[in-house]
């Protein structure tokens, strides 16, 4: 009797498993390539799929052999899919071994550029400070000439996620002051922000342009934003996509004080960012007065690396002050630990402002061919290329 149970089922196996021979196929169009993954393991289909440019868009079904009602014989399926149009990489100038645009932003105040006696929205004679209506075109013109916002940290972490001939760009503001004005809170603790204020401007511009991907990175000191929401503040940046650095606790000039000093200084920030925003910051520090001007200078490693309050600290990237963009990250021998900023201010296209460096970017400016986990360079760049896990593809 037992042997019988054990046939019948032996038969239903065999028959499960021959079951397709005897189908017809079904029509895999406009079926996702995961439905038809799905469909070729029930019924033991060995499947394989092939990418071909065309116009249909990525991931769409361009055939199927056998075609739909054919017979399938050897129990094996091909499909091929489109990987969407041909991308021609010299035409679009791709090149992910290009210069990217760190912006240096300090205070913007609301103020027309007429109301100031220097130019371009410049608010001091450096620019440092500038007027709200200088930042909105400043941004305008980022976002015409086909830059996009990135994270300064995904940049360190070489995650450089921006769409097909687009560049990417960054934006970090020094100081905390004058970079957020809150006009009152509400009874659930939600801010009321201005919006002539930097963060304002920065928020109009993630509903007008949402494939801008704002966001920024704030560097700051022991006072914070110098506002009585100091904490609210925080944590409402970090949770709605900006980020938080270190600036240092004084705004110390690193070429200026003792060792000890300087891991107080840098120790002493991370630690009120720990009670505030525990986690939520990143590990970077902009440099009060871009001091110290060289990396061999003692307080250099206490800025990187040290202990405080019997709690180590470790800074994965340094920012200087000025003059002009930085490097990609996946350039030969590329060093995170001292990048280069452009200042964001106006001086008639002359000492290194941001109309003269986005000149100069024409000449080798970073375009993504918008896989961020491939990096494609012209051919004349292929030397130049750092060790990396990515995929690379080299075109001529
Ligand atoms: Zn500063």
């Amino acid at each position: 009797m037992k042997k019988w149970v054990i046939l019948f089922f032996l038969c239903l196996m065999i028959i499960g498993c021959t079951r397709i021979k005897n189908e017809e196929l079904v029509d895999f169009t406009g079926k996702n390539i995961e439905e038809i993954k799905k469909y070729a393991e029930e019924n033991h289909i060995t499947l394989k799929v092939e990418e071909e440019n065309s116009d249909e868009e990525k991931g769409t079904i361009l055939k199927q052999i056998p075609s739909n009602g054919e017979l399938t014989k050897n129990l094996e399926i091909s499909i091929i899919i489109s990987k969407g149009k041909e991308v021609n990489y010299k035409e679009l100038g791709i090149n992910e071994l290009g210069d990217i645009p760190i912006m240096m932003y300090h205070g913007i105040q609301k103020m027309n550029n007429d109301d100031t006696s220097y130019i371009g929205g410049n608010i001091d004679k450096d620019g440092y400070q500038r007027t709200s209506e200088a930042f909105i075109n400043d941004l305008e013109f980022y976002y015409q000439n086909n830059y996009r916002m990135i994270r300064l940290i995904d940049y360190v972490d070489g995650k450089i996620d921006v769409e097909l001939g687009k560049s990417p760009i960054i934006l970090t503001f020094d100081d905390g002051k004058n970079n957020i004005n809150i006009l009152d809170i509400t009874e659930k603790g939600e801010l009321i922000i201005d919006p002539d204020c930097a963060v304002g401007i920065l928020e109009s511009f993630k509903e007008k342009y949402p494939d801008y991907n704002v966001t920024a990175t704030f560097f700051v000191n022991g006072w914070l934003f110098e506002s009585e929401y100091n904490e609210e503040i925080l944590k409402w940046l970090v949770n709605h996509g900006y980020d938080i650095g270190n600036h240092s606790y004084t705004h110390a000039d690193f070429s200026k004080i003792s060792e000890e000093e300087a891991t107080n200084e840098i120790g002493r920030l991370y630690a009120l960012l720990d009670t505030i925003i525990p986690n939520k910051y990143v590990p970077i520090v902009a440099l009060p007065f871009g001091s110290p001007y060289n990396k061999e200078h003692d307080n250099f490693n206490h800025i990187l690396n040290s202990s405080y309050e019997n709690k180590n600290y470790e800074t994965i990237a340094t920012l200087r002050v000025g003059w002009e963009a930085s490097s990609s990250p996946f350039v030969k021998d590329f060093d995170y630990t001292f990048l280069k900023r452009i200042r964001a201010y106006d001086n008639n296209g002359l000492d290194f402002d941001i109309e003269m460096n986005f000149k100069i970017l024409e000449e080798n400016r970073y375009i993504s061919d918008g896989d961020s986990s491939v990096i494609t360079i012209p051919k004349e760049l292929e030397n130049n290329i750092e060790n990396t896990s990515y995929q690379v593809l080299v075109y001529e």
